[in-house]
């Protein structure tokens, strides 16, 4: 589960009922307990369900057509939360008109339902397939006076998936979607036999919303990464949820194959289930490894082949205190030509000031070779392997780097040295990254003597 994903805990039924009157026939008292739930086998009462979280925490009144799809709450939840992380990564004005597409938005328009409320500056362009949930989309838009922020576009079978950036000019953020799962009717009952649930189906959908010939799930994303050559920056974000680990290293390996190599992969865990999602990118903005890689993935886990490189890279100094680092990193950085740092201020939780790092081009590389013959060895514990850059090309686009001085208290709890975190937020050259890590982790190695 994302770790904002306000749904975390049990959910509290009586307090739904009571929001939401229509659910209050569904509720299952114990009364040894004095609390409720439902019975999640039965559809009327998951549709109830859902229009009662949507009532009652997004201001939403849905209206939830019988024969499609109905999307559970908690589990929609998590991939706005990781579109949100996305958006906010590069975004410094929180007010910033944000534009998004949301393929497939089904009857019920959940996702840009649930970011609009949670976004006030964001607006969406939201594409379906199928006649009855478009006529759906339509009348839930209209009826919460959302229209003039969802927009809903009827899609064509055989037209392109993203042909909202044909029709509509204009920049867009992002894109997300959750595809049809199965590629064909027949799959859809051998799932049933193996009890996989497809990850839109609380309640069973019609066939076309769970149906994609051509290759289910992995096949809809690959055509939409095929596509996404034609459009390039147009969006800065294109993303998908996956609902089976076998569809990522497909989809993977299409990005690799077009060598697309900025993109994220994430996991969301909500109870028992698993479900994945990709984003892609042709600009050359970096996310954070927290939103870009599956949290400590253990190199034996059979996605670990197919993450992304690492764009957050952490060196350590045993021996080093913090208040030693953030000045000697300071003075590291200080003359270095055509290399300018901006000091972020100081958080309130008592944080270490970030430094936004910006540097043209490479000017750094022919001293590093020096330093490096004087100094000896790199960092001992250094967690992360730096090449040494070789010169960046004349075209290069320049870099910036947000560095951190780190304090050792490693997310699970172990205590480890002292360091320093390098996150790659822009440029085209990875080794103009890896390059500066390298040539200020020496020079910090040198000026402490360690
Ligand atoms: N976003 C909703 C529905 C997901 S189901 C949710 O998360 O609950 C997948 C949806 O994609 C269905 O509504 C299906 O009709 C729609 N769809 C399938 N192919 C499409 C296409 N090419 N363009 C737009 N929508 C499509």
């Amino acid at each position: 589960m994302h770790p904002r994903n306000p749904y975390d805990g049990p959910l509290d039924f009586v307090n739904l009922g009571e929001a939401y009157e229509p659910l209050k026939m569904h509720l299952k008292l114990d009364p040894s307990s004095g609390r409720a739930s439902i019975d999640f086998k039965d559809e009327e009462a998951q549709r109830r369900l859902t229009e009662a979280i949507m009532l009652r925490d997004f201001d939403i009144r849905l209206n939830i057509p019988e024969n499609r799809l109905c999307p559970p709450v908690p589990n929609r939840m998590n991939y706005v939360l990781w579109i949100q992380d996305i958006v906010h990564a590069h975004q410094t004005q929180q007010s910033r008109h944000i534009r998004g597409i949301d393929i497939g938005t089904g009857a019920n328009v959940i996702y840009p339902f649930i970011a609009c409320k949670l976004e006030p500056s964001w607006e969406f362009f939201a594409t379906e397939l199928d006649d009855e949930s478009y006529a759906s989309a339509c009348k839930n838009v209209a009826s919460n006076s959302l229209k003039d922020r969802i927009h809903v576009r009827k899609a064509s079978q055989d037209g392109l998936i993203l042909f909202v950036l044909d029709e509509v000019s204009g920049n867009f953020e992002f894109t997300m979607c959750n595809p049809p799962f199965y590629g064909s009717a027949e799959e859809i009952a051998q799932s049933a036999e193996q009890k996989e649930l497809p990850p839109n189906a609380a309640c069973t959908g019609a066939d076309i919303e769970m149906i994609y010939p051509d290759g289910g799930e992995a096949g809809f994303v690959c055509k939409m990464v095929a596509e996404s050559e034609k459009f390039q920056t147009r969006c800065k974000w294109y993303t998908s949820m996956l609902g089976k680990m076998s569809s990522v290293p497909t989809v993977v390996k299409c990005l690799r194959e077009r060598s697309i190599s900025n993109y994220a992969i994430t996991e969301f865990v909500q109870g028992q289930t698993r479900r994945w999602a990709v984003a892609w990118s042709y600009t050359d903005n970096h996310l954070p490894d927290s939103i870009a890689r599956i949290p400590s993935i253990p190199n034996k886990h059979a996605l670990y082949p197919y993450m992304p490189p690492k764009n957050t890279l952490i060196q350590t100094f045993p021996g080093a205190t913090t208040a030693q680092l953030h000045d000697t990193f300071q003075h590291v950085l200080e003359p270095m030509a055509g290399v300018s740092a901006v000091r972020a201020p100081s958080t309130e939780n008592g944080d270490m000031p970030h430094f936004l790092v910006e540097a043209q081009e490479n000017t750094w590389s022919r001293s590093a070779r020096r330093n490096h013959k004087r100094q000896g060895q790199p960092p001992r514990d250094a967690v992360e392997p730096v090449v040494d850059t070789a010169p960046a090309d004349s075209n290069s686009p320049g870099l910036t780097c947000s560095c951190r001085v780190y304090d050792g208290a490693a997310s699970d709890g172990q205590p480890t040295a002292a360091g320093v975190e390098f996150l790659w937020v822009y440029g085209k050259d990875r080794r103009l990254f890896e390059g500066f890590v390298g040539h200020v982790s020496r020079k910090i190695v040198a000026a402490l003597r360690i």
